[in-house]
């Protein structure tokens, strides 16, 4: 029988197929593959075939815009949002409208075309997290904006379009409907309780430990109970904190770590598929919720929406949970000791 589960944060259903689940080899797509053929404007020396350089880390001082960055920040060529000009909310008899302003960035990871963040140096990817943060903090004071969303599309079945490993940033002058869902609900939930529920799921998981994949000193990643894709996790600090710039250097180090690994055990469980990663965070100004606690949801890009999931909003995720964690848990890199009998 399958089961129907409520995401207890957002209220969202999910059917969770209980017969039949699926099991990683059942996912039957392409693998993303590093082809590295043709021009690539995110490799060294073509720099100028991107928009001029926002931000770049360059450990040997090399004048911007030339090779030698160890990581480049620079304006979607082809940006969803306009940068310039004022908002001008307006009402046209009940509908709402206002210019499209907004930033959208690209954060090119490292210059080496081959790399993704699952074998790029750990210290590499703990770059582009200083990136993330170094954009977010920047952006918030320009008072137009609302939230800023990092995401990252990996492979063309996820929505990349450039093959070289990179990272989107999105400044909205509003906040997004899935996140003000998230902010709704645990709201409620801390009204309620005078508890985050995120904090009170990371608990109650580190009890029952079916859905936790891997925690370190800072951070834990978890198999959501209600999880609207096969193998989708949740990485998030175990200590509460409502905002992703709010973490320090070695939370940026463990973040790091665990970020890595768990793209790892994507890659060795489901044989490199696409993914989508968000950072959810507190939207600006108002960081320090009480209520609100940071994560990044990684989704493994393996069923298609239809029909049915357009129509209710609900999600049909073939995959249990319990059983997800199972797998990821065992991809672990190096693999786990075996416990003697
Ligand atoms: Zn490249
Ligand atoms: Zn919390
Ligand atoms: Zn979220």
């Amino acid at each position: 029988m399958p089961e129907l589960r409520k995401d207890p944060i957002t209220g969202r259903w999910v059917i969770i197929a209980t017969d039949r689940a699926k099991r990683p080899v059942d996912f039957v797509r392409e693998k993303v593959e590093i082809r590295g053929s043709g021009f690539c404007p995110f490799c060294y020396g073509n720099e100028s075939k991107t928009p001029p350089e926002i931000q770049a880390y360059r450990p040997d001082g090399s004048p911007k815009d030339s090779p030698g960055w160890s990581l480049r920040v620079v304006p979607n060529k082809f940006p969803a949002l306009g940068i310039e000009g004022t908002l001008n909310r307006q009402g046209e008899g009940l509908y709402d409208k206002m210019n499209g302003i907004g930033a959208h960035e690209v954060i090119i990871e490292t210059p080496d075309h081959k790399a993704t963040m699952a074998t790029m140096p750990v210290s590499q990817v703990e770059s582009v997290l200083w990136a993330y943060r170094d954009r977010i903090i920047d952006l918030k004071k320009d008072r137009r904006f609302r939230y800023i969303l990092i995401f990252k599309n990996h492979g063309e079945a996820a929505g990349a379009s450039l093959e070289h490993t990179h990272s989107q940033l999105i400044a909205l002058p509003v906040i997004p409907k899935r996140v003000q869902e998230e902010l709704d609900g645990s709201r409620e939930y801390y009204h309620y309780k005078e508890r985050c529920i995120f904090c009170d799921i990371i608990r109650q998981e580190q009890d029952s430990g079916v859905r936790v994949i891997a925690e370190n000193e800072d951070f834990i990643s978890l198999s959501p109970f209600a999880p609207r894709f096969p193998f989708e996790m949740w990485i998030t600090p175990k200590v509460h904190q409502s905002a992703f710039v709010e973490s320090s250097k070695t939370e940026f180090e463990r973040l790091a770590f665990m970020l890595k690994d768990m793209l790892q055990r994507l890659d060795k469980t489901l044989d490199r598929p696409a993914y989508n990663f968000v950072v959810h965070t507190s939207p600006v100004p108002e960081n320090a919720h009480d209520y609100y606690h940071w994560h990044i949801e990684i989704m493994p890009k393996l069923t298609k929406l239809a029909g049915f999931e357009w129509g209710t909003g609900f999600y049909i995720n073939p995959t249990p949970p319990e059983e997800a964690a199972k797998f990821l848990r065992e991809a672990a890199i190096p693999a786990p000791v075996p416990v003697p009998a």
